[in-house]
């Protein structure tokens, strides 16, 4: 039987909440494989503000969008092993990662360099957002709103929503 050529990604992340910076990796990685797994870290640990499921809907709501010619299948999973484990478990051949800082840049470094050791096969392929993405993280999206700052900058119209009925729900 011919093998399938078809070339898949994961791209793992919090996504609490998937920020513009997000979504431009998204955009990116679509152009790259044919099918793209998007792994939503369950992150208890982390208490995120956002419920599993919520951060999921918002990333499908988003691929959803992004849909089109020349642009990846994709599927969105929630994960909480082994990343290199669950790339050989949906068969990945490479996992994305965006790039901000040189922060990013030295845990990066440190992931990759065991990642590969553990999984050879895999690679790592690092993307940066446009450059006016590159400074927006979740953490500070998060402060903004909780301060009451306009967040719309930084994340997708339903996504300011959702965060809104978060904070009132909070209460
Ligand atoms: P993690 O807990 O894995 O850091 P995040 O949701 O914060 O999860 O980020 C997921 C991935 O998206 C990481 O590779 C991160 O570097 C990347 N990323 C997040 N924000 C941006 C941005 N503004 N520009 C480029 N990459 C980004």
């Amino acid at each position: 039987m011919a093998q399938s050529t078809k070339r898949i990604g994961l791209y793992p992340g919090t996504f609490d909440p998937m920020t513009a910076g997000h979504v431009d990796i998204i955009r990116r990685s679509m152009k790259l494989v044919d099918e793209l797994v998007i792994a939503v870290a369950i992150a208890k640990s982390k208490g995120p503000l956002f419920t599993l499921e919520e951060r999921v809907e918002m990333i499908e709501e988003a691929a959803d969008a992004m849909q089109g010619d020349g642009m990846a299948s994709v599927r969105v999973l929630p994960f909480d092993n082994l990343l290199v484990q669950l790339a050989k478990e949906v068969g990945a051949s490479v996992i994305l990662r965006g790039l901000r800082t040189v922060t990013d840049f030295e845990y990066e470094y440190q992931m990759v360099g065991m990642n590969s050791r553990l999984e050879p096969d895999v690679e790592t392929i690092f993307l940066m957002a446009e450059a006016r993405h590159q400074a927006v993280s979740s953490t500070l999206v998060r402060e903004i709103a909780k301060m009451g700052g306009d967040i719309s900058h930084f994340v997708v119209p339903s996504v300011v929503e959702r965060m809104r009925k978060k904070l009132a729900e909070k209460k």
